[in-house]
């Protein structure tokens, strides 16, 4: 009988020993993950740091014989200190990971659609238009929803000319419910697609332009839509912008 079972012993040793490197594996990565995390979000809030200091030493010298300067100064100051006051709180939504609690419920996804729509239309200089042909109600939690679709309706806001359209829609597509906010902004490029929806990621173009931003923001969407078991995504806007997709589904 011992020799049935010293043959078999290798094979389970050898199938232990991958399963465990595997293991240490994605321990690893997922370190490495935290750790360069911990050090974006240092390097990023030093930025804001370094510019309110910046101006509180120019004004330290210089307010008494330049006092023109003051308003300038302050303004930066505040200006900076409200976008560090963001990271840090976005930052604690996203430490809190999947650990916040979601209280699903069934709610009408048009009606609630329409009043975020219209809450937030006085905060964008573009024509918010929202488009949908029935009512469909879905499983999910309120706070986190209207969270993403505020994300995605700012976005659009931030990454599109002043006069433009923005096009909400709602519909049905097999057997998922796609909730898509369309814009005719910058657009964005193929290679870029995956990547904004990583923590601090922002595009070039809006990185050295004036647009302020986190890069947070999208991060934080796709960790409430995955908390909700729904997803979200990008594509293009023809000829021009992009779309952005919240999806549950099956229904
Ligand atoms: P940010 O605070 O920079 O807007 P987000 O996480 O919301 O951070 O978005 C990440 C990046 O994705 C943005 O910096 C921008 O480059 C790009 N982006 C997001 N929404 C749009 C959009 N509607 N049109 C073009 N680019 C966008």
């Amino acid at each position: 009988k011992s020799e049935l079972i010293v043959p078999d012993f290798p094979v389970e040793v050898e199938r232990l020993a991958k399963s465990f490197n595997q293991l240490l594996g994605r321990l690893n990565q997922k370190i490495e993950q935290e750790q360069q995390f911990v050090s974006d979000a240092s390097h990023e809030l030093r930025t804001p740091v370094a510019a309110i200091r910046g101006h509180v030493t120019l004004l330290k010298r210089r307010w008494r014989e330049h006092p023109e300067i003051v308003e300038d100064s302050l303004n930066y100051i505040d200006e900076e200190s409200l976008r560090m006051k963001r990271m840090i709180e976005e930052l604690l939504t996203i430490s809190r990971g999947n650990h916040f609690s979601m209280e699903n419920e069934r709610f009408d996804l048009s009606e609630f659609t329409d009043r975020t729509v219209k809450e937030i239309q006085p905060a964008l200089t573009q024509k918010v238009i929202f488009e949908n042909d029935l009512s469909f109600s879905v499983n999910a939690d309120r706070a986190a929803i209207q969270k993403i679709l505020v994300a995605f309706l700012e976005n659009a806001g931030k990454y599109s000319p002043a006069d433009s359209k923005i096009i909400v829609r709602l519909r049905e597509q097999g057997d998922s419910i796609d909730l898509s906010v369309a814009d005719e902004g910058i657009g964005i490029a193929d290679e870029e697609k995956e990547k904004i929806f990583e923590r601090f990621y922002r595009v070039d173009k809006s990185r050295s332009s004036e647009i302020p931003g986190t890069g947070l923001g999208l991060a934080i969407a796709k960790q409430y839509a995955e908390a909700c078991g729904a997803w979200i995504f990008v594509s293009d806007n023809l000829p021009q912008g992009s779309v952005f997709h919240l999806v549950f589904g099956p229904k």
